[in-house]
C-alpha cells in the first residue's frame, strides 16, 4: 500500500514549488493551454466556450468526531467538467491544498485527457481538504464514507454518472470504502462495483491498475524517444536502455514509473520526496530504496555512498536525460525552468509545470510529453476496470483456454511438418493464453502508442508543441461528440 508513510511520519508535509508569485494558478494554466489550442482548432467560438466551462461543482461540509468529545468540520469538493460522455471520471485527492480552483482544473484536465486517449468518459475530480497524515485509519474511513454519502445524496457518484478513482493521498483502501458506502445507498444496483475504480482485486479491481499510470508514463516517454525528430532535438539515441532518469515523487505514479524505466535498462539516478531527495550518478536500486523509504519514511540512512539533497526540489535540476515530475502541480516554474538539464520531461503529475516554464523549456529544446497524455495510463486502465465491473467477468476468462487449444493444434501441425518436437518449456511459452494483466498491459500499451502518434501528427501538421497538439486533438474530438449529439442546441 503506497500511502503508509503518511500515517507514520505526519511531520513530513510541506509544499514547495518553484513558481514566481505572478505565475498563474493551476486552473488558469489549464485554461490558457486550452485557449492557445482552441485558436488553432476549427471549432466555432460558442462550442469552445461551452467546452471550456466546468459543468457542475459541489462543495460539501460535514462534521466528524475527532475523539475526546470534539468535532471537526471537513470540507470536500467534486467537480464535473464535461458530461459529453457519461459517466464522468476522475480521482479523489486528500490534501490540505485542495480547493475549488484545483478541483476544477483537475476535472477539466480529465475531460481533455480522456479524449486524448479515446476513453469514452467526461472529466471530473474530487478532493477533501485534509492532510491524511493527521488522521487515524478509522477517522479516514469515517471521512471517506461521509463524503461518499454526500456524493450519493447529490447524485455525484454512480456507475453511469460519475466514477471516482485514486489520486494523491488515496488508494485502493479508500476506493473500497467508497464502493461499500455506495452499495449501502443503492442495494439493488447490480453494477455497483463500477461506481469507483482503483479498487483492490478482491473488491472488483482489475489486475494492473496500481501500476498503470507509472507504466503509461514509461510507454509515453519511450514512444516519443523513438521519433527521429525527438532524437534530433534532444540529441538522445532513442533507447531507454542506458539513459538516465530522475523522478520527483515516490508515490504510486513515481514509484512505478521508476520501476519500469529501471526494468527496461535505464539508470534511475535521482528521486525526490517531500523531505529530501537522493542522487547517485551510478544508479539507484528502485525496489530496495522504496522498501527503505516505506520502512523509515525517508531516504536518509539508506547508504553512505549516495548523496542526500536536503532541498528536495533541487533534484529536478540535476544531470539526467529523462525527468519525471510525479508529485504535485507547479514544481517547475520560472524560478527553475532554465536550470533543468533533462532533455525530455514526461509529466507523471498533473500540471507539474507552469505555462511560463513550459515556454522556457520548449525554447531550450527540451521535449515535454504533457500530463494529459503522459499520465493517462491510470484512466485507461480505470476504463478497463469499469468495463470488467459492468460485464461481471474477468478479462481472459472466456477465451484463454480456447486460445491455448487453437495454438496447441497449430503447433502439432508445425511439429509434424518440421520433424522436430518442442520441449515442454518451449511448448508452454508458445501456447500460453493471456491472463487478465497481460490483456490490461497490452491494451494500455496499444492506447499509449496510438495516442502518442496522434499527438505527434497534429504537432507536425500545426507546427506546435506536443501539449498544444494534445489539447487540439481533445478539443476536436469533444466538439465532434457534442455537435453530433445535438446537445449544444437544446433550449
Ligand atoms: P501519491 O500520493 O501516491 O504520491 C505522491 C508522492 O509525492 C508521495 O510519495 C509524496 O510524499 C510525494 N510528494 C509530495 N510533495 C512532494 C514534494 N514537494 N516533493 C517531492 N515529493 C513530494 O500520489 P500519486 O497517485 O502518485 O499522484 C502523483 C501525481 O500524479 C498527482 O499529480 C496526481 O494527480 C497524478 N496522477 C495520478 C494518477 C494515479 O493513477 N494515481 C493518475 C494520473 C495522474
Amino acid at each position: 500500500m503506497i500511502h503508509e508513510n503518511f500515517f507514520i511520519f505526519p511531520h513530513l508535509a510541506a509544499t514547495q514549488n518553484a513558481c514566481e508569485p505572478h505565475e498563474p494558478q493551476f486552473l488558469q494554466s489549464v485554461e490558457s493551454y486550452f485557449d492557445r489550442a482552441a485558436k488553432l482548432s476549427d471549432i466555432a467560438g460558442g462550442t469552445l466556450s461551452h467546452l471550456r466551462a466546468v459543468d457542475s461543482t459541489i462543495r460539501v461540509t460535514f462534521p466528524i468526531e475527532t475523539g475526546d468529545g470534539k468535532t471537526e468540520v471537513i470540507e470536500g469538493y467534486r467537480a464535473q467538467h464535461s458530461r459529453h460522455r457519461l459517466p464522468v471520471k476522475g480521482g479523489i485527492r486528500y490534501s490540505e491544498e485542495v480547493d475549488l480552483q484545483e478541483v476544477e482544473a483537475l476535472a477539466s484536465l480529465m475531460t481533455y485527457k480522456c479524449a486524448v486517449v479515446n476513453v469514452p468518459f467526461g472529466g471530473a475530480k474530487g478532493g477533501i481538504k485534509i492532510d491524511p497524515a493527521q488522521y487515524t485509519a478509522e477517522q479516514l474511513e469515517r471521512i471517506t464514507r461521509r463524503y461518499t454519502m454526500e456524493l450519493c445524496q447529490k447524485k455525484f457518484i454512480g456507475p453511469g454518472t460519475d466514477v471516482p478513482a485514486p489520486d494523491v493521498g488515496t488508494g485502493p483502501r479508500e476506493m473500497s470504502w467508497i464502493m461499500d458506502t455506495y452499495r449501502q445507498f443503492n442495494p439493488d444496483d447490480v453494477n455497483a462495483a463500477g461506481c469507483v475504480t482503483g479498487k483492490p482485486l478482491s473488491q472488483g479491481g482489475v489486475r494492473g491498475r496500481t501500476e498503470a499510470t507509472g507504466l503509461g508514463v514509461y510507454f509515453g516517454v519511450r514512444e516519443f524517444l523513438s521519433y527521429p525528430e525527438v532524437q534530433k532535438i534532444t540529441g538522445l539515441s532513442g533507447k531507454i536502455a542506458g539513459s538516465t532518469v530522475i523522478v520527483q515523487g515516490f508515490g504510486n505514479v513515481g514509484y512505478y514509473a521508476a520501476k519500469f524505466f529501471e526494468e527496461n535498462g535505464a539508470k534511475v539516478v535521482g528521486i525526490g520526496e517531500r523531505d529530501c531527495a537522493i542522487y547517485d550518478p551510478h544508479g539507484l536500486k528502485v525496489d530496495e530504496l522504496y522498501q527503505h523509504h516505506r520502512d523509515t519514511g525517508s531516504f536518509r540512512g539508506y547508504s553512505d555512498t549516495v548523496e542526500i539533497i536536503n532541498d528536495s526540489v533541487q533534484v529536478l535540476e540535476r544531470e539526467c536525460d529523462i525527468l519525471i515530475p510525479a508529485a504535485l502541480e507547479r514544481q517547475i516554474g520560472l524560478r527553475n525552468a532554465d536550470k533543468i538539464k533533462a532533455k525530455i520531461i514526461g509529466e507523471g503529475a498533473n500540471g507539474p509545470m507552469t505555462p511560463g516554464a513550459h515556454e522556457v523549456l520548449e525554447k531550450r529544446g527540451v521535449v515535454v510529453v504533457p500530463d494529459l497524455l503522459a499520465n493517462a495510463g491510470g484512466v485507461v486502465v480505470s476504463y478497463f476496470e469499469w468495463l470488467k465491473n459492468l460485464s461481471h467477468v474477468r478479462f481472459g476468462r472466456m477465451d484463454k483456454k480456447w486460445d491455448e487449444s487453437v495454438r496447441t493444434r497449430l503447433l502439432r501441425v508445425i511439429e509434424e511438418n518440421a520433424g522436430r518436437v518442442l520441449t515442454e518449456a518451449e511448448r508452454k511459452a508458445l501456447i500460453q493464453g493471456a491472463e487478465e494483466q497481460d490483456l490490461v498491459f497490452s491494451g494500455l500499451e496499444d492506447t499509449m502508442i496510438s495516442s502518442c502518434e496522434e499527438t505527434r501528427q497534429t504537432a507536425k501538421l500545426k507546427n506546435v508543441d506536443y501539449r498544444t497538439a494534445a489539447y487540439i486533438n481533445a478539443i476536436q474530438k469533444i466538439a465532434t461528440s457534442y455537435e453530433g449529439s445535438g446537445m449544444l442546441f437544446m433550449t
